[in-house]
């Protein structure tokens, strides 16, 4: 019956699925978007896709 809460903040960390891109886990802390085919990704690899594609001329 010992309540750890030292540790609570980390186990808050849930996985939300893998990403898109890099198919690396998503946690709840990470920025990540959902998209409408209930898809997720990173923002951050979200972005760099974008920009690969504006990139390509
Ligand atoms: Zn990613």
């Amino acid at each position: 019956m010992s309540k750890k809460k030292t540790w609570v903040k980390k186990e808050k960390l849930m996985s939300v699925g893998d990403c898109r891109y890099c198919k690396k886990e998503l946690v709840s802390d990470d920025s990540f978007v959902a998209f409408a085919n209930h898809t997720k990704a990173h923002y951050k690899c979200m972005k760099e896709a974008d920009e690969k594609v504006v990139g390509q001329k």
